[in-house]
């Protein structure tokens, strides 16, 4: 270490001195002393460090920077988290930002549930009850299936039951149906952690009933079909339609299941949306068993649902795994209010986001455009042009892949040049106090408003937009 370095080092204020300082007190009066301490000490520790890394200038290690620097570090740690955002990404049920955003409904059954409930009480009865019934009867009504189990996800409802009727047998795939899912599920994945083996049957893009036939042998546990979700194959391609695997299934006495992955309970072409398997057309083409997720065609909280045969239902409940894959009670009052929304396929339509941001019309989009550019021309001002531009948004988590729904968007062209400049808008864009994402295409920020659900506040933040590096 050099002089000049160890000169600074002892410019270093003590976390004592910082916490006397006015500043500081206000600190730790605004968030308690011990954290306030901790993350001085952070802080501090930081820029020796860099100090003697880098060699720092004397005036990076000026109380007013650290306490700055800690005042920072102390608002992020006090911010409520994981936060509310605009998705103006143009994909409906975006993964990152939370896929399907709840109805008002399923807010307040969280709330209602939030204190003592009867979770696992029979509240009638006075005795212990079943998490489960809570949805199953809505489940059954919706999907026909005899019997249904929740849990945390798909993934965990793939999991366990696989685990629970394929531990050390064969599961029979088509090889063209083993996909991964976004978020990495990918099927021969779980199947290796459920301890199942997996048999490919097939190619990837022909696969025939003579080819299962002949892949069955005693070691098989079940037939398996995975709803190929976020792709599509085209061309020259054959599959073994749901009915007929399941009749070759129980020809030789094995079970037929199926992880329809979105997993609708409504016809959406009721809504002009294209068709996308429903759980009751899985089950009535003979499932036993069908896996599919609650957040994302649902609408609803993120869940696994597993809908079939009571025997086979009744078996996934006693596999241990389900206790540590179970749902908890403010998901499933969320679910459970979902559940009741879609039992009413009109009222679903209005109250459902979902429901209501795919079905919203690219009229009606282009209609909140005009609405808000204006004041969004003036809060970019020189930095940039923007015009309103027709786009596709997707449904997204890997629903209906190749339909897009028409939309309009919000295009903004950054006036300097620079392949810079379009990620610095949108960063000052993700700044604001509910931040704004949108994505980036041909050298321009795009954000498609078809689920700019509140104008008010969107608009009303716009005076805080800072755009770095531009003249104002
Ligand atoms: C999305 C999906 C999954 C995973 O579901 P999560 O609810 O995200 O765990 C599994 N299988 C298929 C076919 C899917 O589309």
């Amino acid at each position: 270490m050099n002089e000049t370095a160890q000169a600074l080092l002892r410019q270093l204020p003590a976390i004592d001195e910082l916490l006397r300082d006015e500043r500081g007190a206000a600190l730790c009066a605004g968030h308690g002393r011990e954290l306030t301490t901790q993350v001085l000490r952070e802080v501090v520790g930081a820029a020796r460090e860099h100090l003697l890394a880098t060699g720092a200038a004397a005036s990076q290690l000026a109380p007013a920077v650290l306490l700055a620097a800690a005042h920072h570090r102390l608002v992020a740690l006090a911010t409520c988290s994981p936060r509310r955002v605009f998705n103006l990404t143009g994909t409906v049920l975006h993964t990152n930002l939370g896929r399907a955003p709840l109805p008002a409904a399923a807010i307040e059954a969280v709330t209602a549930a939030a204190g003592a409930c009867d979770l696992e009480y029979d509240v009638d009865g006075g005795r212990r009850g079943d998490r489960d019934a809570h949805v199953e009867d809505w489940i059954r009504r919706l999907t026909g299936a005899e019997a249904a189990t929740v849990v945390n996800n798909n993934a965990a409802a793939v999991l366990l039951l696989l685990n629970t009727f394929a531990r050390a047998k064969d599961v029979l795939v088509s090889r063209g149906e083993l996909v991964e899912i976004g978020g990495a599920f990918r099927v021969p994945d779980v199947m290796a952690r459920a301890g199942a083996k997996l048999v490919e049957v097939g190619t990837t893009n022909r696969t025939h009933r003579a080819d299962f036939e002949q892949a069955i042998g005693p070691r098989t546990a079940l037939l398996m079909k995975v709803h190929t979700s976020n792709y599509a194959i085209h061309g020259f391609t054959a599959a073994v339609p749901a009915a007929e695997l399941a009749a070759l299934a129980h020809a030789h006495g094995l079970p037929f299941v199926v992880d329809l992955g979105s997993g609708t309970l409504l016809d959406l072409t009721r809504f002009g949306l294209p068709h996308e398997p429903t759980v009751a057309e899985a089950i009535a083409a003979g499932a036993d068993l069908v896996t599919f997720s609650g957040d994302k065609l649902l609408g609803g909280p993120q869940a696994g649902i597993i809908a079939g045969k009571a025997a086979l239902v009744q078996r996934l409940k006693r596999n241990p795994m389900k206790r540590a894959l179970r749902i908890d009670k403010l998901t499933l009052a969320a679910l459970g209010a979902v559940l009741r929304l879609q039992g009413d396929p009109e009222r679903a339509r209005r109250e459902l986001p979902t429901l209501r941001l795919l079905t919203r019309a690219a009229d009606d989009i282009l209609a909140a455009a005009r609405r808000v550019l204006p004041a969004v021309v003036a809060a970019v001002a020189a930095t940039a042009d923007v015009e309103i531009v027709a786009c596709a948004s997707q449904i997204g988590s890997g629903a209906l892949p190749v339909d897009l729904l028409a939309s309009h968007a919000l295009r903004l062209v950054p006036r300097t040049a620079g392949s810079q400049a379009p990620a610095r808008l949108a960063s000052a864009f993700r700044a604001l106090p509910v931040p704004v994402i949108g994505r980036i295409a041909d050298g321009a920020l795009l954000f498609d408003l078809r689920c700019l659900d509140d104008e008010e506040t969107f608009l009303r933040q716009l005076e805080h937009l800072r755009v770095r590096g531009a003249r104002r």
